[in-house]
């Protein structure tokens, strides 16, 4: 991952520092606040962690990219365990013939359904390199 170097101001005079503003996007290294800031002589935007975790706006989204992937493929993971949990507790109905199954048979429908739709998202998806 590609973060941006830090850069120092000490020689730089008062007027040349932009204040650092806070953003709506958390840091995807540490889930702290960013905030953003205009540095260097073509005023690159650089955002900033609270413990200094540093992104250009392309390695932001690059990082960004990577967490919603990780977030995608772990619902994907929890809806396929969730499919087996729901087929073995089935099984424990038919033993006893008890009438939630037609329920149970309805939510792994529609786990397997929303794990499908997940895995479809996640192959749709083309990521600016
Ligand atoms: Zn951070």
């Amino acid at each position: 991952m590609k973060k941006a170097r830090p850069q120092t101001k000490v020689n730089a005079p008062p007027s040349a520092l932009c204040e650092p503003r806070l953003v709506p996007l958390s840091c995807p290294d540490c889930f702290g606040v960013l905030r953003f800031e205009r540095e260097g002589p073509r005023e690159h935007l650089i955002y900033q962690c609270q413990v200094d975790h540093r992104y250009t706006s392309a390695s932001l989204l690059h990082a960004k990219e990577a967490q919603l992937e990780r977030t995608l493929w772990s619902a994907a993971l929890l809806l396929t365990q969730m499919m087996y949990a729901y087929q073995d507790h089935l099984g424990e109905l038919k033993k006893t013939k008890d009438d939630k199954q037609p329920h149970v048979r309805r939510r792994i429908n529609e786990v397997r359904k929303q794990c499908l739709a997940i895995r479809t998202m996640i192959e749709a998806t083309h990521a600016v390199e």
